[in-house]
């Protein structure tokens, strides 16, 4: 594949869209029950929609113009509810650019103090935004977990993208990373890559050995692992699918290619979703189309009507079309591929 190119999975381009677009209804003829909860290991907190970066592809909707965020006394009750739930090993912080919002560094100080693992999902051009110096040496002091996006190895599909001058930039974050030990042996950081257009993700080991050679090659960087998403049909991808008469094709794609085998691993099942304003999800997907925990019986739930998440094991996860997202080809998830 010539750098520049389309990296997509070789799936025919041109796929009818299904009938059968049900979720649940695909679940129940694979013999498979309806999806429920385990008990929660990973609180996913959504610290909002600020973002340095407008990309094409955003299920957020983010942008530098977004005024939704967390507030203080939300994420004084997030660190309150980390720290009475233990099991909660995980805490992944995301957003918009969620280094953006002023609670940011208390959050990440809370969880850390509470001996959680940290993940930030990091968009690598947030490093050069103004005031932002002091970042690089905060994510080494709070030994935190990156998960970086970068969707392709060429200059020409991540501008494409997500916009003028963030192939560089993101280089260049990357190399400053390097250079604290990020990727580099010391501390994990992790490269997102999604499709550039209406395709499945390739087979990521595959990819993530091209991305090596490419970024290792071409730049001298280094990274742990790639992990392949792909886009959901939703907010912006969603309108843009539209914008092209593309969204039909797309939602056959995933429909088509419902894989049985991703349906045990799905994120939903041992993950919280907490939006900026406090309320809880079963997923960040569900969380941008407003969908309330499906624990909640269609109610919306906030973090002040929860003690203890273990109590959520068991209950049923609100599902939809998009949930096809998730489960065709190889799946998806904010971990990578499921199968
Ligand atoms: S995809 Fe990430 S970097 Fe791009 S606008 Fe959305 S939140 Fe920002
Ligand atoms: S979108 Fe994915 S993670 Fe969310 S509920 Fe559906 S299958 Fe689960």
């Amino acid at each position: 594949m010539a750098a520049g190119g389309d990296i997509a999975n070789p799936l025919p381009a041109s796929e009818a869209p299904d009938r059968r677009a049900d979720f649940a209804a695909t679940l129940a003829g694979h013999g498979l029950p309806r999806l429920r909860r385990s008990a929660p290991t990973t609180l996913q907190v959504n610290v909002g929609r600020l973002c340095n970066q407008a990309c094409h592809h955003c299920h957020v909707d983010a942008g530098p113009g977004r005024k939704e965020i967390m507030a203080a006394s939300i994420a004084a009750r997030v660190i309150e509810l980390i720290g009475a739930n233990p099991a909660l090993r995980t805490i992944d912080f995301t957003g918009g650019a969620p280094e953006l919002n002023p609670n940011f560094r208390r959050l990440v100080e809370g969880a850390r103090a509470a001996d959680r693992e940290v993940i930030v999902r990091c968009n690598l051009t947030v490093l050069f935004a103004p005031e932002m110096e002091w970042l690089p040496e905060f994510y080494r002091d709070a030994r935190v977990h990156l998960i970086c996006s970068l969707p392709c190895y060429s200059s020409a599909n991540v501008e494409r993208q997500r916009g003028a001058g963030v192939f560089d930039a993101s280089i260049a974050a990357l190399r400053v990373l390097n250079r604290l030990g990020f990727g580099a042996g010391r501390f994990p950081l992790d490269l997102v890559y999604n499709p550039v257009g209406p395709f499945l993700p390739p087979a990521q080991d595959e990819l993530e050995r091209r991305y090596r050679d490419e970024l290792g090659g071409g730049f001298g960087v280094v990274f742990d692992r790639l992990l392949t998403l792909a886009n959901m049909p939703i907010r912006r991808f969603a309108r843009d699918l539209e914008r092209l008469g593309r969204a039909a094709e797309y939602m056959g794609l995933l429909v088509n290619h419902f894989n049985p085998m991703t349906v045990a691993a799905l994120m939903c099942r041992t993950l919280v979703s907490v939006g900026y304003d406090g309320g809880l999800y079963d997923c960040d997907f569900n969380q941008m189309l407003a969908l309330p925990l499906g624990a909640a019986g269609g109610c919306a739930l906030t973090i002040f009507d929860i003690e203890d998440f273990s109590a959520l094991a068991g209950a049923p996860i609100a599902t939809g079309p998009h949930c096809f997202g998730c489960t065709a080809g190889a799946g998806s998830s904010c971990g990578g591929a499921l199968a």
